[in-house]
C-alpha cells in the first residue's frame, strides 16, 4: 500500500490513556490507515524520532463563530495543537440572524466577549439567516482545522423577539418559534444549544445579554427540544447564585432536574475562587448525583489561573482614574515620555494610592482595581510569577513605581497578570482529575485583548506533566483528546485508531510549552488582539494533511465542519 503520509519512528500516545509505544503511523484518504512497523512508502514522510505522536487536541469552549470567516486556521488555538474546536458557547452564536439585524447579535458579543464590532463588520460576509444556513456558510469557508457549532440562546431569542429579547420574557408564540428554529438547527447538525445567565455577560450599554431575560421554563422547554430529538449538548454559563446556600441548592436542583428529565447532557465551566474557596465543590458532586439519577453532566475546567493579561499596550487596572485616563489616551511613545517625567509620574502614583484598596467588581474579563498581592509580573510565559507586592517589598519601593519601572524597561510592552479565578493550583489539579471534568475553556476567539488562554492545553503538557509531574503524558493527552471527543460526540476523533480521522500532532515532550504572548493589530479593520504560540510542535495534521509544520502554516486547508449526529445519519 502507498500512503499519503507516514509519521515514522515516533512514540504513540494514542489518547486512550494506555501506555505509550514506538510505532509508525500511516495515513491515507484522511484517515489513519495503519499503526505499527510500516514498510511501504508514502508521498510524504515525517521523521518523528524523539517526538510524541498523539491525536489532535479538541477545545470544546471557543467563540470562533465570527473569526472562522477571516482566520481559517483558528489561531491562536491551532498553534497549541488544537485540531477541532466547538464554537457558539455561552449563548453567543451568529445565527439565526438576518443580515439587517446583525448589529443586534454583535451587541450580544461585543462587550460580553470582547470582539470588536468593526472587526466583525469588516471580516464577515453575512451569507445566512437561519442556523442551517450558517452551518452551510461555515462548511463552504476554507478551514485549516475542524469546527463544530452550537446554536446560542441570545442569538435565537434576538432572532425571534427582536428588541424585546433584551427587555422581557418570551410569549407562548415566541417560545414556539424558538423551539422550531432550535429543532431545525439540531437536525441540520448543530452540536447543541447554549445559554448564559451570568451577570458577566452584558452589552456595551450595561444591559443583560438577551438570554439572561429568559425564565427557567424557557430554558427547560428549549433543552427539551434536544431531548425529544435525542441529540445535542446543553452548555450553560451559570447563574450568579452568590454564596447563600439556599440559592445554590435551588440552582443545582434545577440543573440536575433538567439533565435527568430531558436526557440531554448538561455542561458548564467551573473555577475555584480565592474569595469563596469551596464554592466549586458542590458543582462537582452534582455531576455525580446527576449520573446516579440517570442524567449526564460534565464540567469544563481550566488548567491554570484564569488571568487577565494587562499591559500599557492594552489595558491597565488604573485606566479609569482621571489622571491616568488623560495619559492613556496618548500614543504609546508619548505615554512612555510622560511616565519618564517625574512630575506626571508622581501624580499617577498618587492617583492610584488615593484609590480605595479593595478590588472593584469588573465584568467578565475586564481588569479589576489592583490588589498588588494579586498582580503578577509576566516576565516569562509559565509560572511561577512574582507579585508586584513581593517585588515592591524587596526593593522597598511603592508598588505603582515598580509597575511603571518594569513597564518602562520593556518600552511599555511588559505584561502583568491579574488572576480572576483558579488562584489555588491544588484546586486546579483536583478539578482536572475529577472523573466528570474535561479540560477545555480557552474562550479562543473571544476576550481577544483581555486574556490569552488558547495556551491552556500546551500549559497542561508543559506545567502539569513535565514541570510538576502531577499527571502522566498519557493521562494529559487523554484529557485533551478522547475525553472531549466523547463528551461532545465527535465520533471517529480523539484517538489514534485505524479507520479514525487523521487529526494528529507531533511534538517534543521536552519542549512543548506556551511562548510569551504579544499584541498585534491583525484582526479585520486593524483591531487588536493578543497572540501566543507554543514551542515544541513539529507537525499538526488535520484530516490527513499537514496544516502546520513547526507551527508555520503549510497552506493546506483540510478542516471540516463537523455536524451533529442527526445530520450524519
Ligand atoms: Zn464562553
Amino acid at each position: 500500500m502507498h500512503y499519503d503520509l507516514i509519521i515514522r519512528n515516533g512514540t504513540v500516545v494514542d489518547g486512550s490513556g494506555m501506555p505509550r509505544f514506538r510505532a509508525d503511523v500511516g495515513i491515507a484518504g484522511g484517515k489513519i490507515a495503519a499503526i505499527g512497523k510500516i514498510r511501504d512508502g508514502a508521498t510524504e514522510v515525517i521523521d518523528a524520532d524523539g517526538h510524541v505522536v498523539s491525536p489532535g487536541i479538541i477545545d470544546a469552549h471557543t467563540h470562533m463563530d465570527a473569526q472562522v470567516f477571516w482566520d481559517p486556521l483558528g489561531t491562536c488555538s491551532c498553534w497549541h495543537g488544537i485540531t477541532s474546536v466547538v464554537m457558539g458557547n455561552c449563548g453567543f452564536s451568529l445565527a439565526p440572524c438576518a443580515e439587517k439585524d446583525k448589529l443586534l447579535v454583535m451587541r450580544n458579543l461585543e462587550r460580553a466577549e470582547d470582539i470588536a464590532p468593526e472587526a466583525m463588520e469588516a471580516g464577515i460576509r453575512w451569507a445566512w439567516e437561519t442556523f442551517p444556513q450558517y452551518l452551510d456558510a461555515v462548511e463552504r469557508t476554507p478551514k485549516g482545522i475542524n469546527y463544530t457549532a452550537y446554536m446560542g440562546h441570545s442569538a435565537l431569542r434576538t432572532y425571534v423577539m427582536g428588541e424585546r429579547a433584551f427587555e422581557r420574557e418570551a410569549t407562548a408564540d415566541d417560545l414556539d418559534a424558538m423551539k422550531r428554529e432550535l429543532r431545525a438547527a439540531i437536525r441540520a447538525g448543530a452540536i447543541g444549544f447554549t445559554t448564559s445567565r451570568t451577570r458577566n455577560h452584558q452589552t456595551p450599554d450595561g444591559q443583560p445579554v438577551a438570554s439572561r431575560l429568559a425564565n427557567w421554563n424557557e430554558v427547560r422547554q428549549l433543552v427539551g427540544v434536544m431531548g425529544e430529538e435525542g441529540a445535542g449538548v446543553f452548555e450553560i454559563a451559570g447563574e450568579d447564585t452568590g454564596l447563600a446556600p439556599d440559592r445554590i441548592r435551588d440552582y443545582l436542583g434545577r440543573l440536575k432536574a433538567l439533565a435527568v428529565d430531558s436526557g440531554v447532557p448538561v455542561t458548564y465551566g467551573m473555577f475555584s475562587s480565592r474569595k469563596a474557596p469551596d464554592y466549586w465543590r458542590p458543582f462537582f458532586t452534582l455531576a455525580d448525583e446527576t449520573a446516579a439519577a440517570g442524567g449526564r453532566m460534565f464540567i469544563q475546567v481550566h488548567s491554570r489561573s484564569l488571568n487577565v493579561v494587562l499591559s500599557f499596550e492594552t489595558t491597565m487596572p488604573f485606566d479609569k482614574l482621571p489622571v491616568w485616563r488623560d495619559i492613556r489616551k496618548l500614543p504609546l511613545a508619548e505615554q512612555e515620555a510622560a511616565l519618564r517625567n517625574p512630575e506626571i509620574r508622581r501624580k499617577l502614583v498618587e492617583a492610584v494610592n488615593n484609590e480605595p484598596r479593595e478590588e472593584g467588581r469588573g465584568i467578565g474579563a475586564e481588569p479589576r482595581r489592583a490588589n498588588f498581592k494579586w498582580l503578577f509580573v509576566m516576565d516569562k510565559a509559565s509560572p511561577p510569577h512574582r507579585s508586584v507586592a513581593e517585588i515592591a517589598e524587596e526593593l522597598d519601593k511603592d508598588p505603582v513605581e515598580v509597575i511603571i519601572d518594569l513597564a518602562l524597561e520593556k518600552h511599555l510592552k511588559q505584561f502583568f497578570l491579574q488572576p480572576l479565578a483558579n488562584e489555588n493550583q491544588d484546586h486546579v489539579l483536583e478539578m482536572m482529575r475529577h472523573p466528570r471534568s474535561v479540560v477545555t475553556f480557552s474562550d479562543s476567539g473571544a476576550h481577544v485583548s483581555q486574556i490569552m488562554d488558547s495556551s491552556l492545553q500546551s500549559h497542561l503538557l508543559s506545567y502539569w506533566v513535565r514541570d510538576k509531574q502531577a499527571l502522566t503524558l498519557e493521562q494529559a493527552i487523554r484529557m485533551l483528546t478522547f475525553v472531549p471527543a466523547s463528551y461532545w460526540g465527535l465520533s471517529g476523533r480523539g484517538l489514534l485508531r485505524e479507520g479514525w480521522a487523521a487529526d494528529v500532532i507531533v511534538f517534543d515532550p521536552d519542549k512543548i510549552a506556551p511562548m510569551m504572548p504579544h499584541l498585534d493589530h491583525d484582526l479585520p479593520a486593524g483591531a487588536r488582539r493578543l497572540k501566543q504560540k507554543a514551542a515544541g510542535l513539529m507537525a499538526t495534521v488535520v484530516n490527513g494533511e499537514v496544516v502546520l509544520r513547526n507551527n508555520e502554516h503549510t497552506g493546506a486547508l483540510p478542516g471540516q465542519l463537523l455536524r451533529g449526529p442527526l445530520a450524519r445519519r
